[in-house]
């Protein structure tokens, strides 16, 4: 199977340039100029911009979370992740506290196996690491499992203390493996929730006046000392604010591999979003939105490679029946929204079309650096001669409006509902292979491959 692009203008993390790209079977096997080589198929991108498939190093999809389970799962998560330009995801697997770790990934192989439309990897949320448990995640390394998710926050459901942290640090660290550290002081928040709720604060709006940003800018700061004991890198998930960003800058300028993603809510909604009444309920996720001074800062803290990923934290429940459980408690409302369908999008747009941020460090945020990260590349990542054929045709004129009227994602809301962005996704190869044809979707549930990943290249 040939397929030939023609006439699109490549940009890489790198690269920008003018060219066709033949696509043997699965991989990109010549970029030249006016290649007149015969195709099955030939698709013609002349002003369109040609870059490599998005990856999404942070999903949720069936993630059962306060009693319910998030609402997209491995075929409509990975369909909706398609139509935004992403070809590869990253999802949570989950150890549960009392069980082996592989028990914990083999339960997520099941969820997934045979469902998902584009490439997808894992990492593994770890609850419990005693030292007889250190061969295991060696074990899970071996198999591809590289990455490892704890928490500060959620006591008593996800929650590490310090000594699991360092432990799981240490131990991952010695083969190259990365813990990825959701960084909120969690025990104090609790404390800070009881206060709210004896006063009757229920509203949604109070999930975000419970959770400041010192307790975030705490976990950051606590993360990176552990790690810099334990000799290991660490990586911070959905970093959501300038306090938080501040650690992060201090700790690389000592020139401490300390790396961070943030994500499109952080960048583009604020604390403004919650209003008073239960609406709000929609950007109940955690960490949640801030004052908005934080996101120019944040945008500073992407071009300047402070943070080094955009991703998602795609976790989304429905209003109706999810999001309502919390009615009258905000503490109930299950933490999560979507993302998956519009980051690539939204960063061109907020990136590119408001000149923040250049056409190259747009592919770097939304594809190149979570490949090198999370050990993808140059398999995945960009756009060259061996590299699977993961590509996005994309109209960098053509203009949408987000809505959840159109969206492909399983939630009944958009979290920027009636949004005019400048960019659309018009077609989009996982392997090779069209998955989106115009817009729409031409692939298969479960032609997605789990991918083995390698370690860390970003050090
Ligand atoms: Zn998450």
């Amino acid at each position: 199977m040939k397929t030939l692009i023609k006439n699109g203008q490549i940009i890489t993390a790198i690269d920008n340039y003018q060219a066709d790209i033949l696509v043997e079977d699965e991989r990109v096997s010549v970029i030249g100029r006016k290649l007149e080589m015969e195709a099955d198929v030939t698709i013609d991108a002349g002003g369109k911009l040609v870059i490599p498939g998005g990856i999404d190093p942070h999903t949720h999809m069936e993630l059962p979370f306060g009693g319910t389970e998030s609402s997209d799962d491995f075929r409509t998560g990975t369909i909706a992740a398609a139509h935004g330009g992403t070809t590869t995801i990253i999802d949570f697997a989950v150890q549960n506290k009392g069980q082996s770790l592989i028990a914990g990934l083999d339960r997520w192989h099941q969820k997934a196996e045979g469902k998902c439309a584009i490439d997808y990897g894992f990492h593994l949320i770890t609850t419990e690491l005693e030292d007889n448990q250190i061969e295991e995640m060696h074990t899970i390394m071996d198999e591809g499992v590289t990455s490892f998710k704890m928490f500060m926050a959620y006591p008593g459901v996800f929650l590490v203390d310090d000594a699991t942290i360092f432990r799981a640090m240490s131990a991952a660290g010695e083969r190259g493996g990365l813990i990825c550290m959701h960084a909120e002081n969690g025990i104090v928040i609790n404390e800070i929730i009881k206060h709210a709720l004896a006063k009757g604060h229920t509203a949604p709006k109070y999930h975000a006046l419970t959770r400041p940003t010192g307790a975030e800018a705490e976990g950051v700061h606590r993360a990176i000392a552990i790690a810099e004991m334990a000799e290991a890198p660490v990586y911070i998930v959905h970093l959501s604010c300038a306090d938080a960003l501040n650690q992060i800058r201090q700790a690389r300028d000592r020139g401490i591999p300390a790396f961070a993603e943030t994500c499109p809510q952080y960048l583009f909604l604020s604390v403004d979003d919650y209003g008073e009444d239960f609406d709000g309920a929609k950007y109940v996720m955690t960490p949640p939105l801030r004052e908005k001074a934080n996101q120019s800062e944040l945008w500073k803290g992407l071009k300047t490679d402070d943070l080094q990923v955009i991703s998602t934290d795609h976790c989304p429940f429905c209003m109706k029946e999810q999001k309502e459980l919390g009615r009258g408690d905000f503490t109930r409302i299950p933490n999560g929204a979507p993302g998956v369908e519009h980051r690539v999008p939204l960063i061109y747009n907020g990136g590119v079309v408001e000149n923040r941020i250049s056409l190259n460090r747009f592919v770097e945020l939304t594809s190149t650096a979570a490949a090198k990260m999370f050990g993808l590349f140059p398999k995945k990542g960009t756009i060259a001669v061996g590299s699977d054929a993961d590509i996005v045709i994309f109209d960098p004129d053509k203009e949408q409006t987000i809505s959840a009227q159109t969206h492909h994602m399983n939630v009944d809301y958009s979290a920027y509902e009636g949004r005019k962005i400048r960019g659309v996704v018009e077609t989009v190869l996982s392997r090779g292979s069209v998955v989106i044809d115009n817009s729409e979707f031409k692939g298969k549930a479960g032609s997605g491959h789990f991918l083995k990943r390698g370690t860390c290249v970003a050090i």
